[in-house]
């Protein structure tokens, strides 16, 4: 079997973000032309770990559908990998974020265990890139192939999508650990300034903001009907007799048939007050502080709780999602009977990546208040997410979080999110005021649209394959 897999890429046009963006629509316009200058006979490669789940496969599949759609020419390509290589790469991750994980090392052994796991993807990647193409290696789990393909005389973009605002010894760690591979690349790109290594090149770093593609199936615009279908047919609230339907990437129109696997005692009855949050099952997520902090401090007693998170064993790369999602189901289970009826567990389908997205899109809009209590966050689009969709977010003051919200203007920061009372109070000042709740929901809304779309990500990257070509033209001049 092949190590590396094609994800197929499906051109979208930038042209509906004109409406979103008015007058600033002619900076992309601005890029398009750029872009088709400088890349004619390039291709642009983006390499990751799995084409589903998690924020980078969601922004890769937008973001790389508007290039192709502008005309550049672009591949996504996955990497496999055994047991071994994704309990490594996944302490190597919970590192960066400067969490012990499962409390192993990152040694020798694991080195090993690393760079023969991405032997057959290097050797398969390095036969299919070609002089002057331009090589995107995100995260962890790739940068192994760094030193592997610059032998082509390719342009590799380290793309790092973790970090932590102030690094601990396991974070300088797993950047030693990673340094060989990530030092031969051309430029690395982090989120925010405080993620980025100590001891990087200046000239090769690059910050870039993630974002969110306000036409997916994930954010577009769903009516309160379609609402309250698609979380009805999703098992969670009573059915209405209306279609759950939503648009694909490809503008068909279609219907959300698969329900979750959900754990609860009844559905979410329609007049409650609802805060919900979705994420990968993942410690750093803090799935159980959610339920405690529910549990032990809101003092709404008519509110419900929703976690959501995907269907476990669909993820390749994320070895701890079934050890996390048995804790938070025992947890579940011992709550007090009557908080645990309104506590709902759903692990969503994953087998059509849209109609995950368009339940996703639904119970975010269904929800009163969103949560996002991780303890680390690189970015955290399920933030930009919910902003987007007018919905007031409570989260921790952590990692790229502070980037999107402006506490108390565009949705509420905690000091410190395994702070559960300060969480809860947080939660308990949006349900007392509908109000406030509603112009921090649109105060969100408009952050997003002026910061955190896919247009403003994809003009930054032209600028930086630009700036990185010229640095690297100025080298070779010298
Ligand atoms: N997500 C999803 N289905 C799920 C759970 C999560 O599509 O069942 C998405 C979520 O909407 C977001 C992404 O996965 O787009 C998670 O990205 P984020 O940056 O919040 O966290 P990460 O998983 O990358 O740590």
């Amino acid at each position: 079997m092949a190590a590396l897999t094609q994800v197929p890429i499906a051109p979208a046009s930038m042209e509906r973000f004109r409406a979103v963006l008015g007058a600033d629509y002619s900076q992309v316009e601005a890029a398009i032309g750029e872009a088709e200058r400088l890349l004619a006979g390039r291709v642009i490669w983006h390499v990751n770990s799995t084409a589903r789940g998690g924020g980078v496969a969601e922004m890769l599949r937008s973001l790389l559908a508007y290039a192709r759609g502008a005309g550049v020419d672009l591949r996504w390509v996955t990497i496999d990998g055994d047991e071994d290589f994704f309990r490594v790469t996944k302490r190597i991750h919970n590192h960066l974020h400067g969490a012990p994980g499962d409390g192993g090392e990152l040694g020798r052994r694991e080195r090993e265990i690393y760079e023969r796991g991405l032997l057959e993807s290097a050797a398969e990647l390095t036969a299919l890139v070609q002089k002057g193409d331009v090589v995107y290696l995100h995260d962890p789990q790739t940068a192994g192939l760094a030193p592997h393909i610059k032998s082509r005389d390719v342009s590799v973009v380290w793309r790092c999508h973790v970090g932590l605002d102030r690094p601990n010894e396991l974070a300088r760690n797993a950047w030693a650990f990673l340094e060989d591979y990530v030092s031969s690349a051309d430029a690395y790109v982090f989120s925010r300034r405080t993620f980025a290594w100590e001891g990087l090149e200046k000239e090769k770093l690059w910050l870039v903001a993630p974002s969110i593609d306000a036409f997916s199936p994930k954010n577009q615009d769903l009516d309160a009907e379609a609402v309250r279908a698609i979380v009805a047919r999703a098992g969670l609230a009573h059915l209405d007799g209306q279609a759950p339907m939503f648009t694909r990437e490809d503008g068909t129109r279609t219907r959300v048939d698969r329900a979750a696997e959900v754990d609860q005692e009844g559905l979410i009855p329609d007049d409650s007050p609802l805060v919900v949050q979705v994420s990968r099952w993942d410690r750093l997520k803090d799935p159980t502080g959610v339920l405690r902090c529910f549990a032990e401090h809101c003092r709404h007693p008519e509110a419900h709780l929703l976690l959501a998170g995907p269907a476990v064993a669909e993820i390749a790369d994320d070895p701890e999602g079934a050890e996390v999602l048995a804790e938070v189901r025992d947890q579940w289970q011992r709550l007090p009977s009557e908080v645990r009826a309104r506590v709902h567990l759903a692990c969503l389908p994953m087998e059509d990546i849209e109609e995950n997205a368009a339940i996703v899109n639904a119970i975010q809009r269904r929800a009163d208040v969103i949560l996002q209590k991780s303890l680390a966050e690189g970015f955290g689009l399920t933030v930009a997410e919910a902003m987007w969709k007018a919905r007031p977010v409570v989260a921790g003051r952590i990692g790229g979080i502070q980037d999107q919200i402006v506490d108390g203007v565009s949705g509420l920061l905690v000091d410190d999110p395994a702070d559960l009372a300060a969480v809860a109070e947080a939660i308990d000042t949006l349900l007392d005021d509908p109000d406030r709740a509603e112009a921090i929901g649109i105060a969100g809304r408009e952050r997003v649209r002026k910061s955190f779309l896919s247009t403003r990500h994809l003009v930054e990257y032209v600028q930086l394959i630009a700036g990185m070509l010229q640095a690297q033209d100025g080298v070779a001049d010298r």
